[in-house]
C-alpha cells in the first residue's frame, strides 16, 4: 500500500472558492473522491474525468453511509494503490468524524495527510461582517455543539463570543443554557443559514425573541447560531 494516500480535505463552508489552493490541487489529483453532503457539490466538476465520485455524505440527522462503511470504501481504494480525496465540509477535523477515519488509516498503515478548511463556525459570521472578536473588548470565543445525547446537557461556558454548530433543532435548549449561565435576555444573537453560499440568510435577535424569530424565518440546518456583543456589526442589508 506505499502508493495510496488518503487526503482528509476541508471543502471550506459552502463557496466552492474558499477551499484552499492545496485542497484543490489534491482534489485534482484524485482517483477516487469521497464527499459529505456539505461539501460543495460545485467543486467535484475539478476532479479527473475518470476519477470515481462518491456520495458518502451526512446531513444533518441523515446518514447515508455509517462511518464502518466510509471506512471500508477507504480502505478498498486504498489497497489498489489510490489516491483518494476525503473532501468534508467546512474544516475536516472541526465537529466531524474525520478522527475516526484517522485512527482507522492509522492502524492499518495508510498514508494520509490532513488539508484544513475554513470552518463554518468562523466563516459564515464573517459572511455578514460579524466578527468573532474586537480588540480590547471581546477576547474569547467558544464553539460548541447544540446537539447533545442529553438534549438538555448543553455547555455555554463564560466566553464574550458563542458560536454553536448543529443548533437549530434544539435551540430551545441551547437558549436555555446560556440564560442560565448568566447571559441576559437582551444579549444578541444571530442565526446565518447557509453562510457563504448564494442562498445565504442572516436571522438576528436577542436571547429573549431568538427562538420565535427562527421560527418565523424558518431557520433551517445548516445554520450557525452566534451569541455575543460582536453580532451587532452584522451587516443585516448584505
Ligand atoms: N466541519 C464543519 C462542521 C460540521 S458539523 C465545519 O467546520 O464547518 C455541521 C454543522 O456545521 C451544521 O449543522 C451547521 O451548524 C454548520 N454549517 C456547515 N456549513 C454551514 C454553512 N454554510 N452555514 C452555516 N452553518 C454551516
Amino acid at each position: 500500500m506505499a502508493r495510496a494516500k488518503v487526503y482528509i480535505i476541508g471543502a471550506g463552508p459552502g463557496d466552492p472558492e474558499l477551499i484552499s489552493v492545496k485542497g484543490l490541487s489534491k482534489l485534482k489529483e484524485a482517483d477516487v473522491v469521497l464527499y459529505d453532503f456539505l461539501a460543495s457539490g460545485e467543486l467535484l466538476r475539478f476532479a479527473k474525468k475518470r476519477a470515481r465520485i462518491i456520495c458518502v455524505g451526512k446531513a444533518d440527522g441523515l446518514h447515508l453511509l455509517e462511518q464502518a462503511k466510509i471506512n471500508a470504501l477507504l480502505y478498498k481504494y486504498a489497497k489498489q494503490g489510490k489516491t483518494i480525496a476525503r473532501l468534508k465540509g467546512g474544516d475536516p477535523l472541526v465537529f466531524s468524524r474525520g478522527i475516526e477515519e484517522i485512527i482507522y488509516l492509522k492502524k492499518r498503515k495508510i498514508n494520509f495527510e490532513v488539508i484544513q478548511g475554513i470552518t463554518s463556525a468562523f466563516a459564515a459570521p464573517e459572511s455578514f461582517g460579524i466578527p468573532l472578536t474586537l480588540r480590547g473588548k471581546y477576547s474569547s470565543i467558544a464553539v460548541l455543539t447544540g446537539r447533545k445525547s442529553n438534549k438538555e446537557a448543553l455547555d455555554a461556558p463564560k466566553c464574550d463570543t458563542l458560536v454553536y454548530l448543529m443548533a437549530v433543532a434544539n435551540i430551545k435548549n441551547v437558549v436555555k443554557a446560556i440564560l442560565k449561565s448568566r447571559k441576559s435576555k437582551n444579549m444578541p444573537c444571530a442565526f446565518i443559514e447557509r453562510g457563504t453560499t448564494s442562498e445565504e440568510r442572516l436571522v438576528t435577535g436577542n436571547l429573549g425573541n431568538i427562538v420565535r424569530r427562527a421560527q418565523e424565518y424558518k431557520i433551517t440546518a445548516p445554520a450557525v447560531f452566534i451569541v455575543g456583543n460582536v453580532v451587532k456589526y452584522a451587516n443585516s442589508d448584505k
